[in-house]
């Protein structure tokens, strides 16, 4: 049995992380302010005797050590996220992203333990490529002006920093950019189209498609995000790497929703929504952004559980069952 602490774990990737952690019979402590992670999203194991939950943040120092030196791996995903939360507080999202990760890594480096860091496709930016093609992890990454792209150059700074401490000091790290995740307990309340759709799709109330809908996503089921973190701590060869995590069945927005509103059966109208009027007034959105994952394949052998409409399918049960339990 392995001690693992999850920095995030109250969050939505980071409790689907300690689940299957536990699951697979190892001890998990996890570490989360509750800014955005919440004490519900652990109510289903937070009574197992091999779980341990701390109120704290990775920006207190003292604390962090003391679980860096306590367990044997840390999965660092605390951070400021979703677009929306981000776009609206940019200095925190700065603080909290590059101070946070670099007390992680130091205190990862202190006791040498091996760091699993979540990153996100937002590094990539924007697609100013002419083709549409997936994103590799060997692409450039192109962000803009706007302070959108502050949360993107925020984790992409903490890239750099964790492969810098792998390459200038061998502590082993392993980096996941996790494309748009979705599952079970993820909340619409900070941006996340998905949920939000099927809500608006089950009340029967207008399904908001911001911009003209052709922005393109992917979407992976967070068991199978999750799962390819765990595998990707244990493979050798992901040490010092940069993965992308995620799925390469891309859809537009539009799309998705007019898929949401058949499978559900709405009488939901879909409207579209301006950008400025969903964001503010110089928001930038992503037009296309699908991974490509040979990386992951080539690793871990990945192949994800659930293709988008089987996701579609246990997302609309989920969301049916919370609205009428
Ligand atoms: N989006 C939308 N309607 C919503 C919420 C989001 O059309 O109610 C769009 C958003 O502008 C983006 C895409 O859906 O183009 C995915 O948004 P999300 O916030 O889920 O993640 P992102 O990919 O932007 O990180």
């Amino acid at each position: 049995m392995k001690k693992i602490l999850i920095t995030g774990g109250a969050g939505f990737i980071g409790s689907h992380l300690a689940e299957e952690l536990l699951a697979r019979g190892e001890e998990v402590y996890v570490l989360d302010d509750l800014s955005t992670g919440s004490l519900e999203n652990i109510l289903d194991f937070k009574d197992n005797p091999r779980f341990h939950f701390v109120l704290g943040s990775i920006l207190e120092r003292g604390e962090l050590e003391e679980l860096v030196r306590l367990t044997d791996e840390i999965y660092h995903l605390a951070a400021a996220v979703g677009v929306k939360l981000v776009y609206e507080n940019p200095v925190y999202t700065i603080n909290v992203n590059i101070k946070g990760t670099e007390n992680v890594l130091n205190a990862a480096l202190k006791f040498a333990k091996k760091v699993f860091v979540a990153s996100t496709s937002e590094v990539y930016g924007k697609d100013v490529r002419p083709d549409r093609l997936k994103f590799r992890e060997t692409d450039d990454l192109s962000l803009g002006t706007s302070l959108r792209w502050c949360y993107a150059c925020s984790k992409a700074l903490d890239e750099y920093l964790a492969i810098a401490y792998y390459k200038k000091m061998g502590l082993p790290v392993v980096i996941g950019r996790f494309f748009n995740t979705v599952g079970p307990r993820q909340t619409g309340a900070y941006g996340m189209v998905l949920p939000r759709l099927v809500r608006q799709a089950l009340l029967g109330q207008p399904m908001t498609v911001y911009g003209d809908g052709q922005q393109v996503r992917s979407f992976s089921w967070v068991k199978d995000v999750v799962r390819a973190a765990i595998e990707l701590m244990s493979c050798p060869q992901a040490i010092g790497e940069i993965v992308n995590i995620g799925s390469e069945e891309g859809i537009s927005i539009l799309e998705l929703a007019r898929r949401i509103k058949d499978k559900t059966a709405s009488s939901s109208e879909i409207i579209f929504i301006p950008y400025h009027q969903a964001y503010g007034p110089d928001f930038e959105d992503i037009i296309y952004r699908v991974p490509d994952i040979s990386r992951l394949r080539a690793l871990i052998n990945f192949v994800p559980s659930l293709n988008l409409d089987q996701i579609l399918d246990r997302i609309i049960a989920y969301e049916r069952q919370k609205i009428r339990p």
